[in-house]
C-alpha cells in the first residue's frame, strides 16, 4: 500500500484559452490533514474534480490512494467527497436525508445514526434539515461524505460562508476524523480558516503550486519584517521608497508599510526616515504570520 494518499505530477487542465491548473506537482501523505489553499479562481476545484475523476486532465498524472485518476472506479469506493454545497431535502430530517443517500449508494443504513453522532448532530438528527444552521448543514454534508467509510476525505471549501462558530465546528470535526486515521484534503481560499488544523499545505496561485509540504517548512520560509507607521499617512509611500532604494522589498497594507529585512535594519530605517523629515509613529520588527507569508507567496490576492 502506498504511503501517499494523493500524488500529483505535472497536472494540467486547459479550458479553451485558460489554463486553470498548470503543471501542478505535489503529494499528500496518508493520515494527515492537508490544507489546499489559494485565492478564488486559483484552480482548487478544478484540481479536486480531476482527483475525483469528474474531469480529465489535459496532461500530467495524478494518483489517489495509489490508483491513477484515469481509473476512478478503482479508488472512488474509498474516497468521500464534498465539492459543492450538499444537496439535501429541506423537509426531511438530517437522519432521513442520510438514510436516503445510504440506500441509494448501497451503504449500511446502520451507519447513519453513528455518523450523525460523529459529526456532532446527536440531539438534532430528527430535526428537519431546513432548521439547521449553516455549520450543521456542512457537518451533515461531511457525514454524507463519510457514508462509504472512506480512507480519504476530500472537501472543497467546507468553511466557506460559515460564521466563526461554524468554522470551529467543522475544524473540530476534521481533527477528530484525522485522529481516527482518515486522511483529509480540505480546500479553502482563506489560509486562516484551516492553518490551525493542517499539518501539511498545498498552495496554489493562478493554477500553479507555489508551496507544498509540511507547515513547519513554510514557517522556515518566513522572512523577518519591519512594520512601520508614520505620523502622516502620506509619508508611508516615502518610507517604502527608502526601503526599496536600500534593496528591501516593501509594500503598504492597511495603513502600514511592511518591509522585508533583518531586524537590525530598523535602526537604519529610523535614521533615514528622520533625515528625510519623516516622523515614525511605529517601528516594529516582527515575523510575518502564515497569512502574510501566504500573501507574499500568492501575490497578495
Ligand atoms: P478555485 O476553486 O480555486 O476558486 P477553480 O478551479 O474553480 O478555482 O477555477 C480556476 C479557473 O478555471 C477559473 O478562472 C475558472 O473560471 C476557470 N474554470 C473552471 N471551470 C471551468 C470550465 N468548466 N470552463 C472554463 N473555465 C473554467
Amino acid at each position: 500500500m502506498t504511503t501517499l494518499a494523493i500524488e500529483v505530477s505535472g497536472l494540467t487542465k486547459q479550458y479553451d484559452n485558460l489554463t486553470a491548473v498548470k503543471g501542478a506537482t505535489f503529494s499528500v501523505p496518508r493520515g494527515i490533514i492537508c490544507g489546499f489553499v489559494g485565492p478564488n479562481g486559483a484552480g482548487k476545484t478544478t484540481t479536486i474534480r480531476m482527483l475525483l475523476g469528474l474531469i480529465s486532465p489535459t496532461s500530467g498524472s495524478a494518483r489517489v490512494l495509489g490508483e491513477s485518476v484515469s481509473d476512478p472506479e478503482k479508488y472512488l469506493a474509498y474516497v468521500g467527497a464534498l465539492i459543492e454545497g450538499p444537496a439535501f431535502y429541506p423537509a426531511l430530517s438530517g437522519s432521513e436525508n442520510l438514510r436516503v443517500l445510504a440506500t441509494m449508494g448501497g451503504f449500511p443504513i446502520n451507519r447513519v445514526e453513528e455518523l450523525i453522532t460523529l459529526v456532532g448532530l446527536g440531539g438534532r438528527g430528527g430535526d428537519k434539515y431546513k432548521t439547521y444552521s449553516l455549520g450543521m448543514k456542512q457537518r451533515l454534508g461531511i457525514a454524507a461524505a463519510l457514508l462509504p467509510n472512506p480512507a480519504l476525505l476530500i472537501l472543497d471549501e467546507p468553511t466557506n460562508g460559515l460564521d466563526p462558530e461554524g468554522i470551529q465546528e467543522v475544524r473540530d470535526l476534521l481533527k477528530k476524523l484525522a485522529s481516527e486515521g482518515t486522511t483529509v484534503f480540505v480546500s479553502s481560499h482563506l489560509l486562516s480558516e484551516i492553518e490551525i488544523i493542517s499539518e501539511h499545505l498545498v498552495m496554489l496561485r493562478k493554477g500553479e503550486v507555489v508551496f507544498a509540504g509540511p507547515i513547519e517548512e513554510l514557517l522556515l520560509n518566513q522572512k523577518p519584517m519591519i512594520i512601520v507607521r508614520t505620523e502622516r499617512e502620506e509619508d508611508l509611500q516615502k518610507v517604502t521608497e527608502l526601503a526599496i532604494a536600500d534593496g528591501h522589498r516593501a509594500s503598504i497594507r492597511s495603513g502600514e508599510a511592511h518591509i522585508e529585512g533583518p531586524h537590525e535594519w530598523a535602526a537604519t530605517l529610523n535614521k533615514k526616515a528622520f533625515a528625510a523629515g519623516i516622523t515614525l509613529a511605529q517601528l516594529t520588527p516582527t515575523l510575518p504570520n502564515l497569512e502574510e507569508t501566504f500573501f507574499e507567496m500568492t501575490g497578495g490576492k
